[in-house]
């Protein structure tokens, strides 16, 4: 017999966990299906940017990791063009205590987990699984390789960036002082240094997005090398460099579903994707999951908003959220995308001019702090 549940959510990542909890929250009935985990054979580098607006959610599904080392404020940012261009925020300069928080993935992930542990609204199902699950609605939050969404015939339009990403962490010789740094190179590639550890840390997030054809001897390059080249592009800002952890790497794309709510196909319910089952962005200015759990608090406000004779299948329900969403997610993929190709052109009248829009843009602060708010979730 089929088990019945308000709402299914097919992926429990970041995404995936948050949604419950906020419809947990509003005392909906949440199957949580989750794919079996591979063995780890590496550590996990990953550590994200995440935003004031973001912690907020958080917090308020105790989501937020409660070891303070494992979300490091970050007080100002500064970022460098090839050239003479620069464009530094600083948490002073708008008015609030961090521009945003530099998290440890597997810390954030514990802490999600526990949280939906000790949430009763939450049914966690490991697939493949035991019994059918029915819903009215179902959230498809299985990233960007979404089985679900494949199988529903929704695509996914993609464009492959000619770069991918390289993660490692690193000690460094100087203290990071709270300071996110990300450095343009003249070879269209895009090193980012994140501060680790709590303020008095000496530990980096690195991510390097390098071109595909450098990919392979970037890989190659024993330890060492690796962190020299690494300590040259960043003009030697944190001294001498140690890797401390191994190097992953992922392809980066612009992508976005040309659906993201429908009926399902036997009109049993319908559905809706959120994450990066909806969309993937250039890493660049570290908004993919801050956009992720907007899709959450955004779809989780909808269904608490609807009014009580609503069913949760109802697709104009689902339509609130997709418009509202998408509409914010095509104005910030436009400006990464943007940012993305405008750095990548190799033409030396490109090159001047983007340097100098970077020294224009540093200078005109409404604009600067208009730019600002919104990367903290704040507009
Ligand atoms: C190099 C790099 C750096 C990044 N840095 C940042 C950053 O600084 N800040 C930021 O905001 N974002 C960043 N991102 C983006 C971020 O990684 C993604 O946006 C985020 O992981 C998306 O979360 P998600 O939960 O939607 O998907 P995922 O993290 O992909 O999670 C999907 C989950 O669904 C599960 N799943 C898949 N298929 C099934 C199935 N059929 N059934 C059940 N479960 C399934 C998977 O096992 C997984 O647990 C970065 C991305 C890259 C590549």
């Amino acid at each position: 017999m089929a088990a019945s549940f308000d709402v299914c959510i097919r992926g429990a990542g970041i995404v995936g966990r948050t949604l419950a909890l906020l419809l947990a929250r509003e005392r909906l009935q949440v199957a949580l299906i989750a794919a079996a985990k591979p063995p780890q054979t590496a550590p996990d580098v990953r550590a994200y940017a995440l935003s004031p607006a973001v912690r907020a959610v958080l917090e308020s599904v105790r989501g937020w990791p409660a070891d303070a080392l494992a979300a490091t404020p970050v007080l100002a940012m500064q970022v460098h063009g090839d050239q003479q261009g620069a464009v530094h925020f600083s948490a002073a300069q708008q008015g609030v205590p961090a521009l945003g928080w530099i998290v440890d993935v597997p810390a954030l992930e514990r802490q999600l987990e526990q949280a939906c542990h000790y949430q009763s609204g939450i049914t966690p199902v490991t697939v493949p699984a035991p019994d059918p699950i029915s819903a009215p609605l179902t959230v498809i939050c299985e990233g960007r390789a979404s089985g679900t969404r494949a199988a529903l015939g929704v695509d996914y339009e993609s464009v492959h960036y000619t770069q991918q990403a390289i993660a490692t962490r690193a000690e460094c010789e100087k203290p990071h002082g709270q300071i996110a740094r990300q450095w343009f190179t003249a070879d269209g590639d895009i090193l980012a240094f994140l501060p680790l550890g709590g303020p008095q840390g000496k530990e980096v997030a690195v991510i390097w997005s390098v071109q595909q054809a450098r990919l392979s001897d970037s890989l190659a390059e024993d330890d060492a090398a690796f962190a020299e080249r690494l300590q040259a592009i960043s003009g030697n800002a944190l001294g001498a460099l140690r890797l401390n952890a191994p190097r992953a790497h992922w392809p980066l794309l612009l992508a976005r579903a040309v659906r993201w709510v429908g009926a399902w196909p036997d009109q049993s319910g319908s559905f809706a994707l959120a994450g990066d089952a909806a969309h993937a962005m250039h890493p660049l200015a570290g908004q993919g999951v801050n956009f992720g759990l907007g899709d959450a608090a955004e779809l989780a406000r909808v269904i608490a908003a609807r009014q009580a004779w609503r069913s949760l299948s109802d697709l104009k329900l689902l339509r609130r959220y997709e418009r509202a969403r998408q509409a914010q997610w095509l104005r910030f993929a436009a400006a990464t995308d943007g940012l993305q190709r405008l750095f990548t052109r190799p033409e030396p009248g490109v090159a001047w001019l983007r340097n100098q829009a970077m020294q224009w843009f540093d200078r005109i602060t409404p604009i600067k702090s208009r730019a600002a708010r919104a990367a903290m979730g704040l507009d």
